[in-house]
């Protein structure tokens, strides 16, 4: 087993403590790179090909020169080597190093690119899943290309903060115009009389990979989906909300701002879909998945 978290950095795999990098990096200086991560089950990576789809769009919208497909052997050699069963992969690759400039380095320089592995050993999020996330609104502050997975995460970082203070589990943030987006690290969704409310792809969210799983779930359960946000001031006619990301998978929320959703339990379309994305992990591990 190697000593986790085990790393690779420029193609060198390494103890991620090992790891150096300078202080001219752009990641460092202006958060100029972009970042994916996924979940593992079984030492394998789950919806691989997805978060490759969207580690090169990333890559493509802010004009960084890398190759996904050795960036994907790496992080496959990496995994093997770690020894790891259940975990996660974090993958990064920034502009590099070079003299500080806004503008980008002519020649360009090369990318500094590094891809982590560590152990998930137990169910982070047990409780919750039980019992129901609670959610603080925070104000969407961020900028207007969200769909780019970039580095650049200090309005989440301040959400999740306010949300932690607050003693909730995650931020629920919110535009000027009331409409709820997703979490500071999740994706968002409502249930409104049976239906599934999803935010609709585009700039001002992240196209979650695990948001992409469960409207497909959803789907194929025969439970109606409407592509449309919900608003803040619809909290009180929601009977479920819950949310969904890499690691937290599918999670009830069972109250915003200290007010409960719907009877603030657990509701039964959330309970379905948490069900079916388990069955659709463990079918997938047995290689009965796609
Ligand atoms: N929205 C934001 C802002 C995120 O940072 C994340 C994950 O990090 C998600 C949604 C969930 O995306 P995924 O399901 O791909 O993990």
């Amino acid at each position: 087993m190697a000593q986790l978290p085990w790393a690779n950095w420029n193609g060198t795999a390494m103890p991620l403590a090992d790891v150096r990098v300078s202080v001219l990096d752009r990641g460092f200086l202006f958060g100029d790179g972009i970042y994916e991560v996924l979940r593992v089950y079984g030492g394998r990576p789950f919806l691989l090909s997805e978060h490759m789809a969207r580690l090169r769009r990333s890559l493509n919208e802010i004009q960084i020169q890398s190759d996904v497909d050795r960036l994907e052997a790496r992080m496959h050699a990496t995994l093997r080597d770690s020894g790891i069963d259940g975990g996660m992969v974090y993958m990064q690759i920034t502009r590099g190093e070079a003299p500080r400039t806004h503008r980008f380095p002519n020649p360009p320089a090369t990318p500094n690119e590094l891809i982590y592995v560590d152990a998930i050993a137990v169910d982070p999020y047990a409780a919750w899943r039980e019992n129901g996330a609670k959610l603080l609104t925070v104000p969407d502050v961020r900028w207007r290309r969200c769909d780019i997975k970039s580095v650049n995460l200090l309005a989440n970082c301040l959400a999740a903060q306010a949300a932690a203070e607050a003693g909730c589990q995650e931020a629920l943030l919110v535009t000027a115009d009331g409409t709820i987006t997703e979490g500071s690290h999740t994706s968002i969704f409502a249930v409104q009389g049976g239906r599934i409310l999803a935010t609709p792809l585009g700039p001002q969210i992240l196209p979650g990979i695990t948001r992409g799983l469960v409207v497909k779930l959803a789907a194929r359960a025969g439970i109606e989906i409407e592509e449309r946000s919900a608003k803040l001031a619809e909290l009180d006619s929601l009977d479920e909300m819950f949310l969904t990301g890499t690691t937290s998978e599918v999670l009830p929320v069972t109250q915003v701002d200290g007010r409960p959703i719907g009877n603030g339990r657990p509701g039964p379309v959330t309970a379905k879909l948490v069900a079916t994305y388990g069955e659709y992990v463990r079918d997938w591990l047995a290689g009965r998945g796609e």
